[in-house]
């Protein structure tokens, strides 16, 4: 390899772009990272718990149709990822549930990250922010590195052994949203950094990589409706994570998912429902035990009613379930169906009957007032659909039908696809485990020797 070209080249500085580098620069190697944003760090500054499933059957059971080989390897390289992280000085807190069916740690995500990028420059490596990627340049169908525009307008290029697309998925794109996710994803809230738009996967697919698997779904979170998501302070404060022990109906009155499956799933299932917005009903014990409540250990409860309240949202308290017949016109819900929809549902649990859709794990009547009564809407933090990858993280090739890997090229995060099929066990950890997969492959091997 000659003087000027790297062992590794990063575009995205985020968790996954951050790990491989740094552990490039830790081991000796050579590695430039290409940050669009004035900062790194990505939407992992907004993180905090590097979680993923305990087990290979745990997460089988929670993704039964992600790739299994790439679902096997997070969860086998989890531990050392954490070991790493916690090798650069980081604190990983002892392990907490997450979610019911994962285990993890809180992490300061800020910490970590910053001490990633330490290690680049103290090693006397290049971190480029501003720079945008214009294209790959390939030979004879191998990725050498790419060419660069440095924020003076100059272009640069930078040639590479292996080169890593982590720019963080495709959420910031509102039409590709469209194309990819449904048509209502258009106008859906974004919860992450603005910056993560489709750039790694455009720039994969025009060098052979190939993309998907469809109607993989995202991950996201029901927020209030019609909120503004600009102060990212809101993408956790109004996160309506106590919807699993409320009821939800859509604009026809009906529920249509199991709540208690968790918020993240009703919130991909909102998006197909007419309008993508619904109506979540909460009792004064869902109040009392779950509206002000920790989502995961370590993280203090907010009074999530009350803050989407004062930021505007359509809202109400309802004294009684009468109240709902009386739902103002304009909010577009029919509230006698709705009235009668609860009714009818605290008559099946009292008697232990079932309901259709389901209703798995909190069982309880809604029948305590008052009611808090809230438009939900559902809002994105990154996409599952990306570049195919393999467990080393080589990007796979369209013309290979995903089986063979382009060479030079590697893919990670929420670049890359294939792990959660409308399923999610972890944002962190995939970028984190992935990303020192790429770092490792980028150390140990030649591009030429792959993909043939
Ligand atoms: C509010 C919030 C809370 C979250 N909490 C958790 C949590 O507790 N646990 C968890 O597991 N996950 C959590 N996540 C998800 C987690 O942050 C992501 O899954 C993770 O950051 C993905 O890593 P990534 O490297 O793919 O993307 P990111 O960390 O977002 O990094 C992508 C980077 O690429 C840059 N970029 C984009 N385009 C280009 C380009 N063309 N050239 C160069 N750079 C580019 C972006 O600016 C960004 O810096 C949370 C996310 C949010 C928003």
């Amino acid at each position: 390899m000659d003087a000027e070209t790297v062992d590794l080249l990063v575009i995205g500085g985020g968790m996954a772009g951050l790990s491989a580098a740094a552990r490039v620069a830790a081991e000796g190697g050579s590695v430039v990272l290409v940050e669009k944003a004035e900062r790194t760090g990505g939407s992992a500054r907004f993180a905090g718990f590097v979680w993923t499933t305990p087990t290979v059957e745990d997460m089988r059971r929670v993704n039964p149709d992600g790739d299994p080989e790439l679902a096997a390897a997070l969860v086998a390289g989890f531990a050392d990822g954490v070991a790493w992280i916690r090798s650069l000085g980081v604190e990983c807190r002892p392990p907490v549930p997450v979610l019911g069916f994962g285990r993890g740690h809180q992490v300061d995500t800020n910490h970590y990250l910053d001490a990633c990028e330490r290690m680049l420059r103290d090693r006397g490596q290049e971190v480029l922010t501003a720079t945008r990627t214009h294209s790959l340049v390939t030979e004879n169908g191998v990725v050498k590195g790419a060419d660069c525009l440095l924020p003076d307008g100059s272009r640069r290029r930078i040639e590479a052994g292996w080169t890593l697309l982590a720019t963080g998925g495709f959420q910031g794109d509102p039409s590709l949203r469209a194309e990819r996710i449904h048509p209502q994803a258009e106008d859906i809230g974004l919860r992450a950094n603005p910056h993560s738009r489709g750039d790694g996967l455009a720039l994969g697919r025009a060098a052979g990589a190939a993309f998907g698997r469809q109607d993989a779904g995202f991950y996201g979170h029901l927020m209030p409706a019609g909120v503004s998501l600009s102060d990212p302070a809101r993408f956790v404060d109004l996160a309506l994570y106590y919807s699993e022990h409320a009821l939800l109906f859509d604009t026809t009155g009906e529920r249509f998912v199991d709540e208690t499956a968790g918020d993240h799933l009703t919130a991909m299932a909102l998006l197909e429902r007419p309008e993508a917005r619904g109506l979540l009903v909460a009792d004064a014990g869902v109040h009392r035990e779950w509206i002000s409540a920790s989502y995961v250990e370590g993280i203090p409860g907010v009074n999530k009613f009350q803050l989407c309240h004062r930021a505007g949202a359509r809202s109400a308290v309802a004294d009684s379930l009468e109240d709902f017949a009386s739902m103002p016109e304009e909010w577009g819900y029919p509230g006698t169906t709705i009235r009668d929809r609860i009714s009818q549902f605290n008559a099946t649990m009292r008697a232990n009957g079932a309901t259709t859709p389901g209703r798995l794990l909190d069982r309880r009547p809604l029948d305590e007032p008052p009611f808090y009564v809230l438009e939900a809407a559902p809002a994105i933090t990154f996409t599952f659909e990306g570049l195919l990858i393999d467990a080393r993280a080589h990007a796979l090739s369209a013309d290979s039908g995903g089986r063979h890997p382009v060479p030079g090229l590697l893919a990670a995060g929420a670049d890359a696809g294939g792990l959660y099929r409308r399923a999610y066990a972890g944002g962190l950890a995939p970028a984190l485990v992935f990303g020192l997969a790429a770092a490792r492959t980028a150390l140990t091997e030649t591009p030429a020797a792959v993909g043939r």
